[in-house]
């Protein structure tokens, strides 16, 4: 069986395009009291960016803070937000920042129009009814939340996303120059992201001619960005994410992934560095992968931190390896169908020990 999946309907690409953010929703704005919800990165408050969100009447700009990254119990406290703001819905929700925050807007839309907790979404499509329109205005690039079908939360009891049809973005807005003041570490980071979705893509058993062409592009783009000199960097690194993301959707993620979930689940640590601290050590895994990321490192002068797992009680150190371990699709797409016979639960804690 082929899976039939959704794609984002709308697109709108191009330096300066945040300008016309207003024009792009205007049409869901049909009475007076109509109102959008923006859900922006604390990290813009008081910045420029966010003087020209285009704010109207009754919308509500809902500033929201990514320290950690986004918990079902912080999007559960965001709708209540909403829903004692006023007692009508708003007519779309915009979500203004980098993958966590492009990932709260998701769920923000789907609790709107869903009963109960967003822990009781986590998993793949169990979201009953559609979301509220809803937008993504990336200002970080890599992860491809613009245009994935899931929304990545830490629950009560795991990290997992809501995966569904209904997460999709009905409209992105992609403009280059939102990203240009990005700290380079976390440039860099969320990045490599994007290099090693298409690393895990391109080399994982589930590879087909629809993801290799996406991840094939976005490889091409990543190398452009992270290894030479364009003027156009920003642009490149946009569309490497987007077509990363696409070309995940049609296969999946691999071993690094999973092994940044253990991290983050256990450690609490970001996703972007996570992955680059996994990726690190599967230089057996990942050959040519880690050793061109290597070089990207040396050439951006990014040095990771170390030690992390180091005096971790063992308990800790068990559940970071059944979390890695249960992102079965993970494995089976990196190692095949035997997977685990390979990635045996010693090896994995091993792994983890030296990182
Ligand atoms: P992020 O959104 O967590 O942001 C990282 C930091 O950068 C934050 O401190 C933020 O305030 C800051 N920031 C954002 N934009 C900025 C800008 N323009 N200038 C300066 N600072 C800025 O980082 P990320 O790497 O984009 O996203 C990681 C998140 O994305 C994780 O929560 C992860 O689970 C999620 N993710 C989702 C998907 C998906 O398909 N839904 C895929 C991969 C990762
Ligand atoms: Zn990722």
């Amino acid at each position: 069986m082929y899976r039939n999946f959704r794609i984002v309907p709308n697109i709108i690409f191009g330096r300066g395009a945040f300008n016309q953010l207003d024009d792009v929703i205007k049409h869901k704005r049909t009475s007076s009291e109509s109102y959008f919800v923006f859900v922006v990165d604390d990290a813009f408050t008081g910045q420029p960016l966010e003087s020209r969100i285009p704010l109207k009447g009754r919308d509500l700009l809902l500033r929201v803070n990514v320290d950690d990254e986004p918990k079902t119990t912080y999007i559960d406290a965001l709708v209540k937000q909403i829903r004692t703001y006023h007692f009508e819905k708003p007519v779309g929700v915009v979500g203004i920042g980098g993958g966590s925050t492009m990932d709260i807007a998701k769920a923000v839309s789907l609790m709107l129009n869903n009963p109960g907790s967003s822990a009781d979404y986590q998993g793949w499509d169990l979201i009953k009814f559609p979301a509220v329109y809803h937008v993504a205005v990336p200002t970080l690039a890599g992860t491809g939340a613009e245009i994935s079908r899931t929304a990545i939360l830490t629950g009560p009891e795991k990290k997992l996303g809501i995966n569904s049809d209904f997460t999709l973005y009905d409209q992105i807005l992609l403009d280059p120059d939102l990203i240009a003041g990005v700290p380079k570490e976390q440039w860099f980071y969320t990045g490599m992201d994007c290099y090693i979705h298409d690393v895990e893509s391109l080399q994982g058993t589930f590879i087909n001619e629809f993801s290799r062409a996406y991840g094939e592009k976005s490889l091409d783009l990543c190398r452009q960005v992270f290894l030479q000199d364009h003027p156009d960097r920003d642009d490149k690194l946009m569309m490497a994410s987007y077509f990363g993301g696409m070309s995940i959707a049609y296969s999946q993620v691999g071993a690094c992934h999973a092994l940044s979930y253990g991290l983050s689940y256990v450690l609490g640590i970001h996703h972007g560095i996570g992955c680059c601290i996994a990726f690190d050590y599967l230089d057996e895994i990942y050959p040519e992968g880690v050793a061109e990321f290597r070089q990207m490192m040396a050439r951006h002068d990014i040095s990771l931190p170390r030690n992390l797992t180091k005096g971790l009680d063992q308990a800790a150190m068990e559940k970071m390896v059944t979390t890695a371990l249960g992102l079965v699709p993970l494995w089976q797409n990196c190692l095949g169908p035997d997977w685990a016979d390979i990635m045996t639960r010693e090896r994995t804690m091993e792994l983890y020990t030296r990182m």
